[in-house]
């Protein structure tokens, strides 16, 4: 059920006679910083413009790294891809979060302007989504878990398709939404897309549904309201492991689980 994050490092695919071939390990490059976009106090939209484009799917994710002062070498770290890959992917969005006293994290929500170049490796990650996998799906988020989510949202828009998407995300308060206003849009938009929201932190908001972490409960309610036969989970580990174990329990099958551990 879980992906292989951070040292994967070639994409499997087929020949056109059917037998197996690597495809070339993707190479560090220099992308430019065409756009920075402050979603919330902690999470920042970063715009990559890369030279050497390669095709991804939604759910994937690219390694960043940066220089860090005292370390020999440059600090890398995971990233999903917030932007869909059709029509053009040679631009790639990333919703960084900034996590205290991290070492990247910091320096990429906070510090990092349009003009500078970050140097970047991808696409990697199995924690995908295309209209082959089908539906409906229940997707479940915690922070900045949405962003691969987002992609997916926005490939669907994309292409016009209409699978039923049930996005459940769970923030500290409304100020804490990431992409608050686009998903707001989106659901009313998009006759295939709920969102439902609960707050950690602000028992009284009108804006969700649930005010309390995403527990087994929770899940089971949206999982028979959703008629969800694929779920995607992804955030902090310990609740994409308790969402895992609902999930399997109230009878989806575990090859339609897919999970995706940002520790
Ligand atoms: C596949 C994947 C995709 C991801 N996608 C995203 C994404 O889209 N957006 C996003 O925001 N994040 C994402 N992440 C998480 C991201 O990769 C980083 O883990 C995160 O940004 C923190 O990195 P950092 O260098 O800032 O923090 P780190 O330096 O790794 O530190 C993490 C935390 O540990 C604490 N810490 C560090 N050292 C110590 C110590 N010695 N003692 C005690 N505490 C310590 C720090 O204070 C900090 O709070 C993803 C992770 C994975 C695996």
């Amino acid at each position: 059920m879980e992906t292989e994050a951070r040292n994967s490092n070639a994409v499997s695919s087929v020949d056109g006679d059917g037998s197996p071939r690597k495809a070339p390990a993707p190479k560090w490059q220099f992308a430019d910083v065409i756009g920075v976009v402050a979603e919330t106090p902690e999470t920042t939209t970063l715009r990559l413009a890369l030279p050497e484009p390669t095709e991804f799917t939604s759910g994937q994710y690219y390694n960043i790294r940066i220089p860090v002062e005292g370390r020999p070498r440059p600090i890398q770290r995971a990233y999903s891809i917030a932007s869909p890959p059709f029509p053009k992917f040679d631009v790639v969005e990333f919703g960084i979060k900034e996590m205290e006293g991290g070492l990247v994290s910091p320096v990429l929500a906070k510090q990092t302007k349009v003009g500078d170049k970050l140097e970047v490796r991808g696409p990697y990650g199995a924690f995908v989504w295309s209209e082959d996998k089908g539906g409906p799906l229940l997707l479940i988020s915690a922070g900045s878990g949405v962003v691969p989510f987002m992609s997916m949202i926005r490939y669907a828009k994309a292409k016009g398709l209409d699978v039923p998407m049930h996005l459940l995300f769970s923030s500290k308060s409304a100020e804490y939404v990431i992409y608050s206003a686009e998903l707001d849009e989106l659901e009313a938009e998009l006759d295939w897309l709920t969102v439902t929201h609960t707050f950690t932190r602000d028992p009284q908001h009108s804006g969700a549904r649930f005010h309390r972490r995403i527990d087994r409960e929770m899940v089971a309610e949206l999982l028979a309201e959703s008629g969800a036969k694929l779920a995607y989970i992804c955030g902090p580990p310990e609740m994409v492991e308790l969402c895992e174990v609902a999930l399997v329990e109230l009878g989806l099958d575990p090859e339609n689980v897919y999970s995706e551990k940002y520790d």
